[in-house]
């Protein structure tokens, strides 16, 4: 279950990102930081030990 808390900062600044089939939280903190690592081929698990 999602914890209302930023999985790769912790932080608490999300919001509702919508998209075509199911609604997802974005962090305001870290999430165009945790775009461009994926796009560089990065984990989910490699983003998370960058951030915290
Ligand atoms: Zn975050």
């Amino acid at each position: 279950m999602f914890s209302k808390k930023c999985p790769y900062c912790r932080g608490k600044n999300l919001y509702l990102k919508q998209t075509s089939l199911v609604v997802k939280y974005g962090c305001r903190d870290c999430d165009k930081k945790v775009k461009l690592m994926r796009e560089n081929g990065m984990s989910d698990k490699d983003i998370m030990k960058v951030i915290k």
